[in-house]
Formats: structure tokens, sequence, C-alpha cells
């Protein structure tokens, strides 16, 4: 078997004294995998996916992302590496959707040329015509918005995208569209995606491995088939069955 992409090794996180939000969690993320993150509010999901990046710290325990531990990466190459989508869309208000999308590429120095071609390809992909490269986010709908937070997302080129509930504020026929093309450009793209979710149809539709979590733990992880055939224990079973 490959390497895992990402990998946690019995990683704890406390924001305060007595709680922690996270409690000695394992996970190995095949490359490649569209792994989807379930579980209850407040279980931990969000305080999962943002230490993959190393946007949020840990207490103790090991992270590893492309065969190398979190901590001996230089931050901006990881940014580069690890797409980073949320809900919301993130986008800067101020900045043009042309500018939000080459945003990272300009951090990084890329030459002006090679950023605009890159910002004509996945204004292609993503649907996206000259006048509306060219206004402002607050100018478009909301999954207009989300697909350009998508689209910044892939700006770079990323090994692995992180999206944080991304379809969370949309209307479900808006949200089903977007499920669909993020599918398709999973399969087209062989780049590794991990998205945290609150939809458990969203989880098993889209995930070709899914995390339940509960309480700051990874409760299973594992193929949706076999979850739904295997349940590890009883809260499992009833939270997929809700
Ligand atoms: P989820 O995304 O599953 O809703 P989070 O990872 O956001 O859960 O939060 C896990 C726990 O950590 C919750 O109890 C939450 O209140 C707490 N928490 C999250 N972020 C912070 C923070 N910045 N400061 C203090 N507590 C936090
Ligand atoms: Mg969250």
């Amino acid at each position: 078997m490959n390497n895992p992409v990402i990998e946690i090794v019995n990683v704890t996180k406390s924001y305060e004294p007595e709680s922690k939000a996270l409690n000695a969690v394992s996970l190995e993320i095949p490359q490649g995998a569209f792994v989807t993150i379930i579980g209850p509010s407040g279980c931990g999901k969000t305080t999962l996916l943002r230490l993959m990046n190393g946007m949020t710290g840990i207490d103790s325990g090991k992270i590893t992302v492309m065969g190398k531990d979190l901590e001996s990466w230089d931050k901006i190459q990881l940014r580069r590496k690890i797409g980073y989508v949320i809900q919301q869309g993130g986008l800067f208000p101020h900045l043009t959707v042309s500018q939000n999308i080459a945003f990272v590429l300009n951090i990084s120095a890329v030459e002006k040329q090679a950023s605009e071609k890159r910002v004509n390809e996945l204004a292609k992909i993503m649907g996206f015509d000259e006048r509306q490269l060219n206004a402002f986010p607050s100018e478009l709908s909301g999954g207009q918005q989300q697909r350009v937070g998508v689209a910044r997302a892939l700006a770079s080129q990323p090994e692995i995208i992180l999206m944080d509930e991304p379809f969370g504020a949309l209307d479900n026929i808006t949200r089903r569209n977007l499920q669909h093309e993020i599918k398709e450009m999973h399969q087209k793209l062989k780049i590794t995606f991990i998205m945290v979710t609150h939809d458990l149809h969203e989880a098993f539709t889209l995930g070709t491995h899914v995390a339940i979590m509960n309480k700051g733990e990874i409760e299973q992880f594992e193929p949706p088939g076999n979850i739904q055939q295997k349940p590890v224990n009883m809260w499992v079973k009833e939270f997929i069955n809700i």
C-alpha cells in the first residue's frame, strides 16, 4: 500500500485545561482518498481538519504530511500543497474574483503571466466568464462564491484539499450541484480531498472513506459501505440511522 498522504498519530488538543477537543486521535489518510468527517456539533471536526495544515497547534502526538513531519514543513510551502475551503468562501471582499483566485499564487511569487494563465484555467473549469472574474465577491450568489473558494484552493495545484462544511450555507439545489462537481473534480484531479460535513448523505455519497467522530475521538474510519454494514458500536449504528 502507498504511504498515507497525512498521518496523525495519537494527537491530543485542548483549548482549555479541563476539556479535550481531541483525545488521542490517530488517522491515516490514503493518497487520493476523499475523506469525509462527520459527527455532532463540537465533537472536534474543525480542530482535526485545521491541525492537518498547522493552522491549529497540538498538545501532543505527531502529524506527518507527505512523509515529512509537520513541524519541519516551511509554512508557505505547506499552504501551497494544501488548499483550504471554508463555509462562507472566506473570500477577500475588497479583491476581485480573479485576485481572490490568484491570492496564493501571488504570495508564492509565481510570475504574473503564469498566475494569469492559471486563473484562466480555473475560470474555465469553474465556469466563470470575464465579467465574473472582474466582479467582487458580494456581486456573486452564495453558490458562485463557494466556487471561487474552491478555485482559490486549487490555484497552486495542491496535493490535498481541506474543506470545512463548504456547502453548509447553500440551498439544496446549489448544494447538490456543487457536490456533484466536487466529486467529478476529485476523480479527475486524483488528489486527496478531506471534507468536514454535518450532512450524513453528503458524507456517505462523497466519501471514499468516512470518519465518524464523537466527543474528540474517531469512532470509526472506513469506506462508507463497511460502516453501513458493520458499525463498530451502538453509538455509530444509531448516529448513521438518524
Ligand atoms: P466541530 O467542528 O465538530 O463543531 P470544533 O473542532 O470546532 O468542533 O470544536 C471542538 C471543541 O473545542 C468544542 O468544544 C469547541 O467549543 C472547542 N473549541 C473550538 N475552538 C475553540 C477555541 N478557539 N477556543 C476555545 N475552545 C474551542
Ligand atoms: Mg466545525
